[in-house]
């Protein structure tokens, strides 16, 4: 077998990736190395999802730990990891019960799954079950990532990713983030679920605003509709609290984490109450790999971790490192409309003038040794590890300012 290149990935695969020309073969820390020995510093995280870097002693400890024991037994039996992680969940959120998967979209498809089986319960009419029920209706929000399911990629909305898929599911309606106006006249007693993201990721980086998440709390207890927190790319300790809910005091009846979870091993869940959860009897919904013992023993170390004081306090502190050095590069050279974000989830809008060069820069700056990502055309995303080290952050921020000096006098 020769050696494997980026040229491969042309001959081999799917083309619905186009990979940099970077291919990293080991990684420590923030710091991830080719084969030549070429280093990059990760401001990506791998779309948000390694939270603690590559390879964290502690997590591969785990990993190797349940390697030993036992890698898999179905959900005919249960195992001590997922107990152990669904436990820790449960302390440590509003959740009462948890539904484990491997990915974002099958646990965002759970979520909207078991509301339309809630609304479906409450219809049943002499043991039968309605074909579609009355209340059914999923309101979503322009901009939003829900995942690449069809039931998921219909919720995310967005025309790019739908092309050429339909008939897509029923019953799914839009309306823009943070207008609470429209939402309130989008949700009605014909709404079963509305689905949101405490802070849009791959839509842009936009936090929601305090009043637009306590106001759709609101509406839902007013109407009898499920509130779904999409947490896949806000969780796990990526806004400096354990779940953005904690942040802005505001409590989804349904909760679904992944990224950032497994910390690259692939895991997802649903959390919601006892209440809820109930409707999933026996053989409605189910996985083959969900909460295996090798993600479920590498979730329960990432857990542990992340929820620490230690952890969540440094998200806070290279926070502000970040938007520190990045209103600097701005200061020189303007190309900035807005910095925001939250925590170690942070968004760079370009100028007007520099509209859709978001795909550039992160070119360049993977040139000059740093790994960023984009959030859409506009925005370069930011998506580290909790805890990169503070060094890192410096010299990953240097790079990113020499890439956007030769983008400057490139454009000039
Ligand atoms: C990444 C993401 C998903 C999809 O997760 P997958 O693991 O890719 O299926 C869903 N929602 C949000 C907010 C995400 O960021």
């Amino acid at each position: 077998m020769p050696a494997t290149t980026r040229a491969t990935f042309d001959q081999v695969m799917v083309p619905s990736y186009a990979p940099g020309a970077f291919v990293p073969v080991t990684g420590k820390g923030s710091r991830l190395k080719d084969r030549s020995g070429r280093v990059l510093i990760d401001f990506a995280g791998g779309i948000a999802v390694t939270a603690l870097g590559h390879c964290h002693p502690v997590v591969v400890k785990a990993l190797k730990r349940q390697a030993d024991r036992l890698w898999h037994v179905s959900n005919v039996v249960t195992n001590e990891p997922a107990l152990e992680l669904a436990s820790k969940l449960v302390a440590k959120t509003f959740a009462e019960r948890v539904f484990f998967c491997n990915s974002g979209a099958e646990a965002n498809e759970a979520a909207l799954k078991l509301a339309r089986r809630v609304a479906s319960d409450h219809e049943i009419v002499k043991g039968k079950r309605p074909d579609v029920a009355k209340r059914h209706e999923i309101v979503a929000f322009t901009n939003a990532f829900h995942g690449r399911t069809l039931f998921t990629v219909t919720a995310t909305g967005q025309k790019k990713y739908l092309e050429g898929y339909g008939p897509l599911p029923a019953g799914i309606r839009h309306v823009p983030y943070n207008d609470l106006a429209a939402a309130t006249a989008a949700i009605t007693k014909r709404t079963c679920a509305v689905i949101v993201e405490p802070m849009q990721g791959e839509g842009g980086v936009t936090p929601a605003t305090k009043a637009f998440l306590e106001g759709l709390r609101r509406r839902c207890d007013e109407t009898g509709a499920l509130l779904v927190f999409d947490e896949i790319q806000s969780g796990a300790g990526r806004t400096g609290a354990l779940y953005a809910y904690m942040k802005y005091g505001v409590t989804p009846d349904i909760l679904t984490t992944a990224k950032g979870l497994g910390a690259g091993f692939p895991i997802g869940a649903m959390l919601t109450t006892e209440k809820l959860a109930k409707h999933f009897t026996v053989g409605s919904h189910g996985t083959t790999f969900g909460g295996n013992p090798l993600a479920c023993a590498v979730g329960s170390a990432v857990i542990d971790l992340i929820s620490s004081k230690r952890v969540l306090a440094g998200v806070d502190k290279r926070h502000a490192a970040f938007v520190k050095g990045l209103a600097k590069i701005n200061a020189k050279h303007g190309v900035f409309r807005e910095i925001r974000g939250m925590g170690l989830l942070l968004g760079c809008e370009l100028a007007p003038a520099h509209a859709g060069k978001a795909k550039d820069l992160v070119a360049l700056a993977e040139k000059h040794g740093v790994m960023l990502l984009q959030a859409g055309p506009d925005v370069l995303r930011f998506a580290p590890s909790l805890v990169i080290p503070m060094a890192d952050v410096k010299e990953g921020l240097k790079r990113l300012g020499k890439a956007v000096a030769e983008y400057c006098a490139a454009a000039a």
